[in-house]
């Protein structure tokens, strides 16, 4: 007889499940017969890294035979001069997604409460029920945008984590720092309160530097170099908290968690500043055009923050498997309760041009 390996596992796994992500060219080119994809669905950079990401990533390469600076010394200091910190107050990880791994598991665990949105980044029920903590989970008001005083309203004794995704994937929605302190300001001082702003240098005009515009005790402010820096298959985040936090973090952080090309490419991505705000300001003004040809054909899910737009209609799963017969894959947002909603991450001009032929089509033989 086999065994039953789940009755084994620790409790809360049962009520786990593996994150599913963006579906990968490679699968869609297989399951379609297709020679080429364009993939809008995991919010990815379409322009690439930095150049000089590049190069410092091949000039580092014939030096992986050994293990790479535990402390990611130098991206530290970086960082620290970059954002005006103390090197002490900064967490790295295998892409945010392991900060915010780490930041959960640190201070959460059996009879503990996490409170986040429940159409916020889905990372966060994961990484909660991982820790054995308890999901508080609260509607939006509008079904897109946090409702910041529920969810203050929703801190208890138990409340160890809050999270707030700024801008929010996948709904898109951005508070501003006035609103964001308001809600801080309601919360009790021993609560971790983690704003996650994986896609911050999108939005920071309209944001502000929220690393020194906000403040609470417990803040954590999360960024990541897999979105606008363009270096998601690096895996690079990191986050900014009081040294304390950072330090008790830091036991749960596994050894050498930031490799050794990676750290090399965040340095070099990081100090190259004009790429970045060229590749932002195409991402911005793709996204204004991906938009206002959503909202001509009344498709307008809402308006996004980000690097990603939201569509709206009524038949999205035959639009879905329509545009991947096309080699165009967009994100289902079934795994959020928004079945009516696709997102689409911002590409290329081309891409983008691609995209908007396809859905024209598609609908035009929706309504034969
Ligand atoms: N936070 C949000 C809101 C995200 O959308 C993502 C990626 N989809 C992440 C965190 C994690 O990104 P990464 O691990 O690549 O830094």
């Amino acid at each position: 007889m086999s065994m039953d390996w789940m009755a084994r596992a620790v409790p809360q796994t049962a009520g786990l499940y593996p994150y599913v992500p963006g579906k990968p060219v490679e699968t869609l080119l297989r399951e379609k017969g297709l020679s080429r994809a364009v993939k809008l669905a995991s919010n990815e950079n379409p322009y690439g890294p930095s150049p000089k990401a590049v190069i410092a990533m091949q000039n580092a390469a014939a030096g992986v035979n050994r293990y790479p600076d535990g402390d990611a010394n130098l991206l530290k200091e970086a960082l620290a001069a970059f954002h005006h910190v103390n090197r002490d107050q900064l967490l790295l990880g295998n892409g945010s997604n392991e900060v915010l791994d780490i930041l959960i598991r640190t201070f959460a665990g059996a009879g503990d409460e996490v409170v986040f949105s429940s159409r916020g980044f889905i990372v966060y029920a994961l990484a909660a029920q991982a820790a054995g903590a308890t999901s508080v989970s609260i509607p939006e008001a509008d079904g897109l945008t946090h409702d910041l005083d529920a969810m203050a309203a929703a801190v208890t004794e138990k409340t160890k984590v809050v999270c707030v995704a700024n801008p929010n994937n996948p709904t898109g929605t951005l508070h501003g720092n006035s609103a964001l302190q308001a809600f801080l300001d309601k919360l009790p001082r021993n609560v971790v309160v983690i704003i996650d702003e994986a896609y911050y240098e999108f939005v920071a005009d309209e944001q502000g530097d929220s690393v020194h515009e906000l403040s609470h005790p417990g803040l954590v402010i999360s960024r990541t170099f897999s979105k606008a820096y363009g270096l998601a298959g690096c895996r690079v985040g990191y986050a900014i908290a009081d040294a304390q936090i950072v330090a008790l973090a830091n036991r749960y952080r596994e050894p050498f968690n930031l490799n050794l090309l990676a750290q090399v490419a965040a340095v070099a991505a990081l100090d190259d500043r004009e790429w970045v705000m060229a590749r932002v300001a195409d991402n911005n003004s793709q996204r204004e055009r991906l938009e206002s040809a959503l909202k001509t054909l009344g498709l307008l899910g809402g308006r996004c923050f980000g690097n990603f737009v939201l569509l709206q209609h009524s038949q999205c799963a035959e639009i879905l498997r329509r545009l991947e017969d096309r080699g165009i894959i967009p994100r289902p947002l079934a795994p959020y309760g928004m079945a009516d909603y696709l997102r689409i991450s911002v590409g290329s001009a081309e891409e983008n041009s691609e995209f908007l032929q396809g859905l024209n089509l598609i609908l035009a033989e929706l309504q034969e």
